[in-house]
């Protein structure tokens, strides 16, 4: 046999972005091993006519940290075509830490990452078989997994560890950070592929405290970072907030020579147009010599509300006074809400942010009419001929307020997007796969950039598509050995359908530790996924069951041993 599995008869598109070609594929012992023309016999083939056939998505974002020591799978990434992910990602992780800490970093990542304490708890057990991040690498490794996986450092449990929980505090001493400094050493020469860290407002942990790295002062982040300059490796990744700017990061990049990639830059984040100054300023720096990426996305940011807290809407004064006479006089919330004229108000006297909202809306949980649950607001208005305002609000009243819906609140402008994710500066990232399980599900931007991108709007070439999913952000990130179809590479492939290439509806299920429930999509177009040689995926069933041996790698220091 001259290979162990061939696939014949589509068009390659092999990463690098240049024109797809005609030809067939040849793997052996997990490699490539024949491109454009494979002639001889094949333990196995498979017919790619009218299909692409392209290196394995390379998804840079994920949190994966601890679904992973439940889930070998990765769900729901290989579904997409996702063969390599990063994780690590805004400084979460589980490793390193002290078997004290391991309630607190759980309720930690419960609050940032929106994960259900209960699953996390009986995911990852009551005895953790690693306290350091080597440990913590060496026991993903141990356990395999189904597509390969790379990891940042994370700072938030880095700096749990060093200072305890008064990392939720405080700067850093002079001694402490030098510890930090050499546990940065010691993860980067145990194999991780740069440092996470976040400053976001945004991200609060146990008991609503700050999470660590956000009282990480300018000098202490200097510090992290220096070490990845001495080492010549590595990147920095951040979620931003006041406390490090794109300056900072410039100016750390420049320094030390170190790559800095920060989450998020979404249309509206500045509102409309703002984006264009951020795309200007990353022009800049990189012409300076500094190294900083913005990650976008090219999927709307979705954010979960029920009408008994409607956060999203605070921004209109009408929703606080409502809020503030419900608290003098509970009921008046229910009143209002049932009320014609009060209703005209949610329609009419928005903000421009929120004009036609309920376009920008889908039902997501509603036992009163389970029916319409995931179905987009104005298309369950308009089959019921109802207002879909009325429909919302007759929803949230008839489910105790506590019916909730999605809405799109940013990065939902196409126009801008398109703008986002053709700049040559930015990368396109940010599914927070294994994060946020019960609220989105974006670990299918893969099939959304191919379907809704490439196939409706034309945005994009295949090409471009493709070396976006994988050459791009593998080189970003230090991946040296994914991303690129080529002979004598690892054999992460993908067979997809361009014609029908998408992402599925999302559902509901309870498959999580505990029962607990998350948002999965199910992808279309997807024929074949294989990693390392080895078919994990074949017409949307897995093809390795999760006892098996399976064929993801440990990427330390970016490539398989
Ligand atoms: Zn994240």
């Amino acid at each position: 046999m001259t290979y162990d599995l061939k696939i014949t008869g589509g068009t390659i598109v092999d990463g690098t972005g240049r024109p797809g070609f005609a030809g067939d594929l040849g793997i052996e012992n997990g490699k490539v091993v024949a491109l454009g023309r494979a002639e001889g016999a094949a333990a196995r083939t498979i017919d790619a006519t009218d299909r692409v056939v392209s290196p394995g998505f390379v998804d840079v974002h994920t949190h994966y940290d601890a679904q992973i020591l439940w889930d070998r799978m990765l769900t729901i990434s290989p579904w997409h075509g996702v063969t390599t992910t990063v994780i690590g990602n805004c400084g979460f992780g589980v490793a390193p830490t002290r078997a004290a800490h391991r309630k607190l970093i759980l309720q930690t990542l419960e609050k940032v990452e929106g994960m259900s304490l209960d699953a996390l708890h009986a995911g990852l057990g009551e005895e953790w078989p690693f306290e350091t991040f080597p440990q913590y690498l060496d026991t993903l490794e141990k356990n395999g997994a189904a597509i390969n996986v790379a990891a940042l450092f994370g700072h938030t449990p880095l700096r749990l560890y060093v200072m305890g929980e008064e990392s939720t505090e405080r700067a850093a001493t002079p001694d402490e950070i030098a510890t930090m400094k050499k546990l940065v050493r010691e993860a980067m020469e145990a194999g991780a592929i740069g440092f996470g860290t976040s400053v976001s407002v945004s991200h609060n942990g146990y008991a609503g405290k700050p999470v660590p790295s956000r009282q990480a002062t300018v000098d202490e982040m200097d510090a992290m970072v220096s070490v990845l300059g001495d080492l010549k490796r590595g990147l920095m990744q951040i979620t931003i907030g006041r406390d490090f700017s794109t300056r900072h990061m410039a100016e750390v990049s420049r320094k030390y020579g170190v790559p800095v990639t920060w989450t998020a830059l979404l249309s509206h984040l500045y509102g409309p147009g703002g984006h264009r100054k951020q795309l200007d300023l990353a022009a800049e720096q990189r012409k300076s010599g500094a190294l900083v990426i913005p990650q976008v996305s090219c999927r709307p940011l979705n954010f979960e509300f029920t009408f008994a807290e409607p956060f999203i809407f605070d921004v209109m004064k009408f929703m606080n006074e409502l809020a503030a006479a419900d608290a003098k006089d509970p009921g008046t919330r229910r009143r209002a809400y049932a009320d014609p004229a009060w209703r005209e108000k949610l329609r009419s006297e928005v903000t421009p942010l929120f004009q036609r909202w309920w376009e920008r809306v889908v039902i997501a949980w509603a036992p009163s009419a389970r029916e319409l649950e995931e179905m987009p607001l104005a298309v369950a208005a308009a089959k019921l001929g109802k207002d879909p305002v009325d429909l919302a609000l007759d929803l949230a009243l008839a489910n105790d307020l506590q019916a909730r819906f999605r809405m799109a609140v940013m990065n939902f402008d196409e126009k801008e997007v398109a703008e986002l994710i053709t700049d040559p500066n930015t990368i396109i990232a940010l599914s927070d796969a294994g994060a946020h399980a019960s609220q989105l599900c974006d670990a299918c931007y893969s099939t959304h950039l191919l379907g809704h991108w490439v196939r409706e709007r034309k945005t994009f070439s295949i090409e471009e598509a493709v070396h976006n999913l994988t050459q791009r952000p593998a080189e970003m990130f230090g991946i040296t050995d994914r991303g690129v179809l080529a002979a004598g590479r690892p054999a992460d492939v993908v067979v997809f359908d361009p014609k029908t290439v998408g992402p599925g509806p999302l559902k509901r299920v309870y498959d999580l530790p505990a029962g607990a429930d998350r948002l999965i999509s199910e992808a279309s177009g997807i024929d074949a996924v294989i990693v390392n040689g080895e078919l994990i995926r074949h017409e949307g069933k897995d093809m390795v069951a999760t006892n098996d041996r399976l064929p993801g790698r440990l990427l330390r220091h970016g490539r398989a041993a």
